[in-house]
């Protein structure tokens, strides 16, 4: 399998999957995709159906992966994959709601949100690729939440990897500051910065942008548009098919609660790759860039000062760091003029519209995508409604999905709306919602008493580098 840019126009030799692995954009500032999706018939995935998840997640990263011997991939699955890291044998069981009406669990690993699905994956892959290489990695990155805890937990002890995780001072909530402050690991470095989270941004791009200092520190990320992040988030749309269907050409249709467009990027993957799936339901919050682009053809990235603080603030984006990767195909494939959209026009005027193109109205059609927004009062209403019909309590990113499932069930084909968080990370609102705390899993009880190691900095590019430097020596 060979791997191309949504931006490529011809040039460039196409690249292996372990050659993307510890790369970001590719050099023309496009996004990998496979230059062609392997397809699953019925009769392959009526075989499937009996495997447990670690070997499914084989079966499908095989079809992506054909430079890591086959035992040692799929040694690297089952070491991933395990009851104990993900809660249940199942890994990612569905909950029936009533009928046709299903919750898919993605967030039972460390970090209790889906992140940890692929990079817990990631981690071991890193760690593999790295030792045969005989290099070294440091991981450097900025987070308000989720993707930072996910990315530590995951590359926690791994050899050959470093994690310098930058966090705004004081602003993320207790649970998620106890979560990341309480791993001791010597690889682990928590830097909270005084300032916002723009700030921590900002100096991860001073530093990345110093290519000497960048090559020669090893400097690397861990964002959503990696590709083996998205090949083993398409693992659980598979696992969540099989459990809501019972034929192998039924249709089912996914809600996805939608920020960066890499959970439900991963299924357009896994439908382009013939799994039966009706509808791809994209649930935004306030941020509604995504849910504006299906109703109207227009994708218009947002300024700061227009990006939302919202009670699911996973979902607080201003543009969909993988979106381009469904444009490529939307377009046919067309590297040169998603170089002109993405390159060009969205750097210029901040915004494109294909509404008077005919690919347009294909990407219901043909590529099955809806979409929705839920607001702040949808979120409580859904979560106390969930939680008085069917005493089952949802998470306020998990909620949008609920809320915006409603409008697009169809009669006959099973709904799947995929839980990307637990309630217990978002306290405050479940409080608001219900008057109740949310129930917290026995293994995070009392964290936040746990010792914490954290060192707090200025925003200063300088220092900053000069810890990476000590902490490299
Ligand atoms: C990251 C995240 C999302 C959004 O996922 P994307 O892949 O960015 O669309 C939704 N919910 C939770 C809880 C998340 O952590």
């Amino acid at each position: 399998m060979h791997y191309i840019s949504t931006r490529t126009q011809g040039q460039g030799a196409p690249k292996r999957f372990c050659e993307i692995l510890l790369e970001g954009l590719a050099p023309d500032g496009g996004l990998y995709l496979p230059a062609h999706y392997p397809q699953v018939d019925a009769a392959t995935l009526g075989r499937w159906r009996a495997l447990p998840y670690a070997d499914l997640a084989f079966e499908i990263l095989s079809l992506y992966v054909d430079d890591i011997p086959a035992a040692d991939l799929r040694a690297i699955c089952r070491k991933t994959y395990t009851a104990e890291v993900f809660g249940t044998e199942a890994i990612v069981p569905l909950k029936r709601l009533e009928d046709g009406l299903y919750l898919q669990a993605l967030s039972n690993g460390p970090t209790l949100a889906f992140k940890d699905m692929a990079m817990q994956l990631l981690g071991n892959l890193f760690e593999y690729e790295l030792a045969r290489r005989g290099e070294q990695l440091n991981i450097f990155g900025a987070t308000s939440g989720d993707t930072g805890s996910a990315a530590e937990y995951a590359m926690r002890g791994k050899k050959g990897v470093r994690v310098f995780m930058t966090s705004p001072e004081g602003r993320m909530s207790p649970f998620q500051q106890a979560q990341m402050f309480s791993l001791l690991d010597d690889n682990i470095h928590n830097i909270a910065i005084r300032g916002v989270f723009d700030d921590c941004q900002d100096l991860v791009k001073a530093v990345s942008n110093d290519l000497p200092f960048k090559q020669h520190y090893k400097i690397g990320t861990v964002n959503s548009i990696n590709w083996a992040r998205l090949v083993a988030q398409v693992v659980y749309y598979f696992a969540g098919y099989v459990q809501a269907s019972t034929a192998d050409d039924q249709q089912v249709s996914f809600c996805v609660p939608s920020g960066n467009f890499g959970n439900v990027c991963a299924g357009h993957v896994a439908r382009m790759m013939g799994l039966p799936i009706a509808q791809l339901v994209v649930a935004t919050n306030e941020n509604d860039v995504l849910d504006e682009f299906f109703r109207t053809g227009r994708y218009r990235v947002r300024t700061s000062a227009d990006t939302h603080e919202t009670s699911s603030p996973s979902m607080d984006i201003s543009k969909a760091s993988n979106f381009e990767r469904f444009v490529f195909d939307l377009l046919g494939r067309d590297g040169a003029r998603v170089a002109g959209l993405f390159g060009k026009a969205i750097a210029q005027d901040g915004f494109f519209d294909l509404r008077a193109d005919p690919a347009f109205a294909k990407a219901a059609s043909d590529y099955g995508f809806a979409s929705g927004k839920s607001t702040h009062a949808d979120r409580l209403v859904t979560i106390a409604d969930t939680w008085a019909r069917y005493g089952v309590m949802v998470d306020t990113h998990t909620a949008d999905g609920l809320k915006v499932a409603q409008y697009h069930r169809q009669a006959g084909v099973p709904m799947v709306v995929l839980e990307t968080a637990l309630p217990i990370k978002f306290a405050s609102t479940i409080v608001e919602a219900l008057g109740r705390e949310p129930e917290r899993p026995a293994k995070f009880v009392g964290i936040e008493d746990l010792p914490k190691r954290v060192l707090v900095m200025d925003a200063d590019v300088a220092a900053l580098k000069a810890y990476i430097v000590a902490a490299c020596a």
